[in-house]
Parts: C-alpha cells; sequence; structure tokens
C-alpha cells in the first residue's frame, strides 16, 4: 500500500493542492506520513511473521509449581471504524489502518467531506493494487449517517476531529449500550517551553520549531504549537528572531514554487480561525502579522480562505485564560512569558488541560529532569531539545509511528501508533492459565 501510494505521489500532491488548498511541501508531509506509517508497521509485519496471537510480557509465576499463567492477544472479531478529520486526508487514514489490518480487523474508512478527494484516490489506489482481501477495507465518503448505530461490542471506533463531535459521538446510545471501544483524538494546545539559559542552538531551534509549526499546513495541525512559553529574559530575542522568519513565509496560491502558506481549507474555517483569533486578540497583543487578511500573491481578488499569521503575546500568562481554553486551527500563537522557574513554567503548560505534544527546549539537565516529571501526566508525548540534537531534532508537529499519539484530557485521553502497542485497541487482551509448558505451547511463547 505504501509502495502503490508513493508511486502516483506527484499526482497525489495536485490533488491535495487543488482540494486542500495544501502548499507542495504541506502535501509531501501528508502523503510522506501516510506512506512511512504503512511501511513502519509493514516492517513490523514481517517481524511479526504468520503469527494470529500474540503474547503481552512475561509468563506470571501461580501458586504450584507448574502453574503459569501469560496474557494473549487476539484480534477483535468485528470492523474497525476510522473517521477523520479534514487537515490530514491520507496520513490520517494510513496511519489507524496500518494498525487495524496488522491486527488483522478490517477497516471501514470515513474521512472529512471537506477533503475526501484525496482520501478517495489514496483508498482507490490501495484497492486497485489488490494486496488486500476483499471487504478488509472500505471507504465511506460523505456523511457517516447512522452507521455507529450499527455497531456492536466486537467493532472499534477510532474517531480524529474535533473535540464537540468526539464527545457526540462518545454519547451515541448504541456505542454505550453495546460496549464498543472508542478512541478519540481531538483538540490540543500544544505548547513549547524554552528554559533560561539554554545554548543559542537550542535557542534557534526552539524559534525554527514554533515558525515550522505555526504555518506548516496554514497551521491546521492538531500537534502544532499554539503556545509559545519564554523565560523573561529571552522574551525580547524570541519575540524579534520569529517575527523575523515568520516575516519571510510567502502567503498565496499554493501552486506556486515560492509560496510557503496556502489558504485554510474550507471558508467555515476560515470563518472559525477569524473568530478564534479575536477571542485571543481580547486578552493579548498582536505583536507580528497583519490585523487585516493578507494580499496573497497570484490569486484574484476575492478567491481562497486566507488568513493571516499571527503571533500574539500575553503580559500574564495565566490570565489570558481563552490561550489554554481554545483552539486556533490556524497559523496562529502566543508567547507566553514567565519568570524563569520551572514551577511557573509548568503551571502555564499545564493549563492546555491535557494535551498531544509539550516541547522542552534547554541545556540544563536537572531543569529538564523536572519538566519532564512535572508535564509527563499532561501529554501524550514529550519532546526534549537540547544543543546536541538542536540541528537534528524532529519538529514536534510530526507524529511518528514508533511513538504513541494521543493525549489526556481535552486532546479526546486517545492512544494510538507506538508501534506494537497501536495494535492495542484491535485486540483482546486475554489471562490464560494453566498447566506452565502446556499454556506456553498453547499461545507459541515455547
Ligand atoms: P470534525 O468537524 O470534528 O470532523 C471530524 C470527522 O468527524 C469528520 O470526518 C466528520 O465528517 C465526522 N463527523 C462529524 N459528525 C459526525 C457524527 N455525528 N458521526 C460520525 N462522524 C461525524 O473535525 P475537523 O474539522 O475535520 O478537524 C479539525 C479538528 O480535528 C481540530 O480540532 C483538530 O485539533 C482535530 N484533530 C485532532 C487530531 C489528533 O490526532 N488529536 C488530528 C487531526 C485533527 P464530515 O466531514 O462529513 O462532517
Amino acid at each position: 500500500m505504501s509502495r502503490a501510494i508513493h508511486a502516483e505521489r506527484d499526482l497525489l500532491i495536485d490533488i491535495a493542492i487543488a482540494n486542500g488548498g495544501n502548499t507542495r511541501s504541506d502535501a509531501k508531509f501528508d502523503l510522506d506520513g501516510a506512506t512511512a506509517t504503512l511501511m513502519s508497521y509493514a516492517a513490523l509485519g514481517k517481524k511479526l511473521g504468520d503469527r494470529q496471537l500474540l503474547v503481552d510480557g512475561e509468563p506470571a509465576d501461580l501458586a504450584g509449581s507448574r502453574l503459569q499463567g501469560y496474557h494473549l492477544l487476539s484480534p477483535r472479531h468485528g470492523v474497525a471504524v476510522h473517521i477523520g478529520a479534514f487537515n490530514f486526508p491520507a496520513w490520517g487514514w494510513a496511519e489507524k489502518a496500518a494498525c487495524a489490518l496488522l491486527s488483522g480487523v478490517p477497516v471501514l474508512t470515513k474521512p472529512a467531506t471537506a477533503t475526501a478527494l484525496l482520501a478517495h484516490r489514496t483508498a482507490e489506489i490501495c484497492v486497485s493494487v489488490a494486496i488486500l482481501p476483499p471487504g478488509a477495507f472500505s471507504l465511506l465518503c460523505g456523511s457517516a449517517g447512522d452507521l455507529l448505530d450499527h455497531l456492536c461490542w466486537k467493532d472499534v471506533v477510532a474517531f480524529t476531529g474535533g473535540s464537540a463531535t468526539g464527545l457526540s459521538i462518545r454519547k451515541t446510545e448504541r456505542l454505550l449500550a453495546q460496549g464498543v471501544r472508542v478512541n478519540v483524538e481531538a483538540d490540543s494546545l500544544n505548547s513549547a517551553l524554552l528554559l533560561p539559559e539554554a545554548e543559542d542552538a537550542t535557542v534557534q531551534a526552539f524559534v525554527r520549531d514554533v515558525a515550522r509549526d505555526m504555518t506548516q499546513k496554514t497551521g491546521q495541525k492538531c500537534t502544532a504549537i499554539r503556545r509559545v512559553v519564554v523565560p523573561e529574559g529571552l522574551l525580547d530575542r524570541v519575540r524579534e528572531a520569529l517575527s523575523e522568519q515568520l516575516s519571510t513565509i510567502k502567503i498565496g496560491n499554493p501552486a506556486l514554487d515560492e509560496v510557503r502558506m496556502g489558504p485554510v481549507a474550507t471558508a467555515s474555517q476560515k470563518r472559525d480561525v477569524l473568530a478564534g483569533l479575536g477571542q485571543l486578540r481580547a486578552q493579548t497583543r498582536l505583536v507580528f502579522g497583519d490585523a487585516a487578511l493578507p494580499a496573497p500573491l497570484g490569486v484574484p481578488a476575492g478567491k481562497g480562505f486566507f488568513v493571516p499569521i499571527a503571533l500574539l503575546e500575553a503580559d500574564d500568562a495565566l490570565a489570558a485564560t481563552a490561550v489554554h481554553e481554545h483552539e486556533v486551527f490556524g497559523p496562529v500563537a502566543t508567547l507566553l512569558p514567565y519568570d524563569g522557574s520551572t514551577h511557573r513554567a509548568l503551571d502555564i503548560v499545564r493549563a492546555g488541560q491535557g494535551g498531544l505534544v509539550a516541547s522542552v527546549y534547554g541545556d540544563d539537565r536537572r531543569q529538564l529532569a523536572d519538566v519532564v516529571q512535572g508535564a509527563a501526566a499532561w501529554h501524550g508525548r514529550l519532546v526534549v531539545v537540547d544543543a546536541k540534537v538542536a540541528d537534528k531534532s524532529i519538529a514536534p508537529g510530526t507524529v511518528l509511528p514508533e511513538l504513541v499519539h494521543g493525549g489526556p484530557g481535552r486532546a479526546g485521553g486517545g492512544e494510538e501508533l507506538g508501534g506494537l502497542r497501536g495494535m492495542a485497541l484491535y485486540q483482546q487482551r486475554t489471562a490464560i492459565q494453566g498447566n506452565g509448558p502446556l499454556v506456553a505451547k498453547i499461545v507459541g511463547a515455547s
């Protein structure tokens, strides 16, 4: 599947530009994310071989001399219903499908309607190469209708999208009554934290990552940095450097090579971004960006759903409550100063009430350890950047198949990916106890 999609990369990039307003680089990010994730799970599949059951962890010795217990993972005998968000029409379905298919569970995937054209074409490519058995992979475009009312306890729902939709899916009576597993990946107010006395290379990496995350995919990334936590002593330097980097970003027709940021995907996304920006601006100041809409490059007047880049700043990081509560799904982030103490920085980071990812940039091992310990329970992923990896680190907005994706609280409480861990959603864990050597043979552990 990965190779088949990759073979049509150029055509798919064109669809993403036309249908999603992606720049070429944004389109590659989505498509290469899809193919890399599929490839990563294909490699895991090769390692697993033909096994249909997996053993989870070590055997436990029970009361008697021969008595032992194992934990067995077997595929659920239902369908994996995948509901995706508009911002990653290829990667979104591929990452979910990779885990479910490797687990041995058939997939019914429903992409968001606004950008379904790319999802449709990528799915069509996979079906056309006839790799999967008939019925193992289906695509549903348009409304989900009453799909969820037909599911039963053997099925799984994995949803990605806004919190409000996630809540309405969770509340579906049929899903509750049948005990259907529901995984929700929702909004997140991701933060990037700069520690005091960070080395120059670390500060530069911080600025680079924030600028990239704000503008890549026009800020339409669930993992994008929204809250930029900076010690007061470095605030002027960071504001200046960020503004300089953001000023080089050309906004316009995403098909043009020189354009670095295209429009948002739909008219309603544009309305939401502008309304959300208004909410944030009521509690902050605009320190970079045009208050008015930009005149986009190579675009006829009045065409396209363009929004301005906006770097905001709050005087009192915690008093600007909207910044910690409202996700603006566009090229918008807020500088949040703190007094340099780890304690205060953690209060600000945690104010997001659970997130997909937080990143911390610094060179003091003690401080980094305090942040990791203090922020871990609030997040699904933490990215630690010091001077030694400043030029190598992968930007926090990039979801990796090897590491779990999903976060607690506002982020939906879900978990996906993470290598073999990503299969757990589609598997039943069963404890099996008895004559140790016999059970080991049955489960394939010896
Ligand atoms: P959305 O409006 O919540 O829609 C998400 C998906 O749910 C779409 O496929 C939508 O279909 C479908 N849907 C809507 N109502 C439904 C219902 N009653 N039953 C079943 N499906 C239903 O979200 P979006 O605007 O596409 O995406 C943006 C949001 O997604 C942002 O808040 C972003 O943070 C979040 N997101 C999170 C992650 C993550 O991994 N945590 C990743 C990407 C995006 P239609 O399009 O047909 O309405």
